[in-house]
């Protein structure tokens, strides 16, 4: 096929760690080796990519640390940045998902579903600290798996024998927050409902035979189990604030934000560009920066 113009994306990395090597040359540097092939032959592209910087392993990671969800990803954003610059990855916009710009839009992605009646609101009980006074993420819970009795399993997973499991599921459930035992509350989220998106979904799938087999394969085995609904809202602190009435304490699910970020990163360089030719006609000549605050790299 012969587009017009080529918009060349590469895997938002996860900002709560360094990237390492096999993340750059599983990647990023393939990614890189097409664009700059692209870009030799005179095409019109644009390579986008930034730090995903929402979800609950971020709060733990901070929570360690002792230091704030923000701190973490201003930290890791920065080291990630670096790196890719330094490896001389060409990226037009490396950008990050707690812009104001990725906010507005996810926001916007989330309401338009929500106005066409998309999401089915459920109310399911889950653990709530009282002492914390939050309700508690998987990760936060902690106690003895009910398959092989290890003391120190985690509301999703048993790290010991590689059970799933429910938060529910655990005996003795103890908040790593407080330490207390946690209490059943019910709390409002909004499901997408996978399961009726199960026929669009697996013909979008079958459509792309020239995915790796095992990208492939992992995706039909997840269909054959049959699609369920899934909830896109959390009740967590850190994140896009759902954007309805009731929603008060919650945030979108990092899964459903996240791969927005490909659209909001695009969204943002063609605004620091307009910016920037705004500037240079009424010859003010200053750089501009990207609301993340940096000289974005066509700037530089
Ligand atoms: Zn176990």
């Amino acid at each position: 096929m012969n587009y017009k113009r080529h918009t060349v994306t590469a895997a938002l990395p996860y900002a709560n760690g360094p990237v390492h090597i096999g993340h750059l040359a599983g990647c990023y540097l393939p990614a890189d080796i097409y664009v700059r092939y692209l870009r030799s032959i005179g095409k019109d592209v644009k390579f986008i990519c930034g730090s995903d910087e929402h979800g609950v392993p971020i709060t733990i990671k901070a929570k360690k640390e002792g230091i704030t969800p923000q701190q973490v990803v201003d930290k890791y954003h920065k080291i990630m940045g670096d790196s890719f610059k330094e490896f001389g990855i060409s990226f037009d916009i490396y950008s990050r998902t707690s812009s104001k710009t990725h906010h507005d839009t996810a926001s916007q992605f989330f309401k338009t579903l929500y106005d066409k009646g998309v999401f089915k609101e459920e109310v399911t009980e889950q653990y709530f600290d009282e002492k914390a006074n939050q309700f508690l993420a998987d990760r936060y819970i902690v106690g003895t798996c009910p398959k092989c009795g290890n003391e120190n399993a985690y509301g999703d997973q048993c790290e010991k024998c590689g059970s799933t499991l429910n938060a529910t599921d655990l005996i003795n459930p103890k908040s790593t927050l407080s330490g207390e035992k946690p209490v059943l509350r019910n709390t409002k989220n909004w499901f997408l409902p996978l399961d009726k998106m199960q026929p669009q979904i697996e013909a979008y799938i079958d459509s792309h035979k020239e995915w790796k087999s095992n990208v492939h394969g992992q995706c039909k085995s997840w269909l054959n189990a049959g699609l369920q609904p899934r909830a896109m809202t959390r009740d967590l602190d850190w994140g896009v604030k759902v954007p309805v009435d009731g929603a008060e304490g919650k945030v979108l699910y990092v899964w459903f934000d996240a791969p927005i970020g490909y659209i909001s990163a695009t969204k943002e360089l063609f605004e620091n560009q307009e910016a920037s030719i705004k500037n240079q006609e009424e010859g003010r000549g200053e750089k501009v920066t990207t609301k993340s605050g940096e000289i974005p790299e066509w700037e530089k």
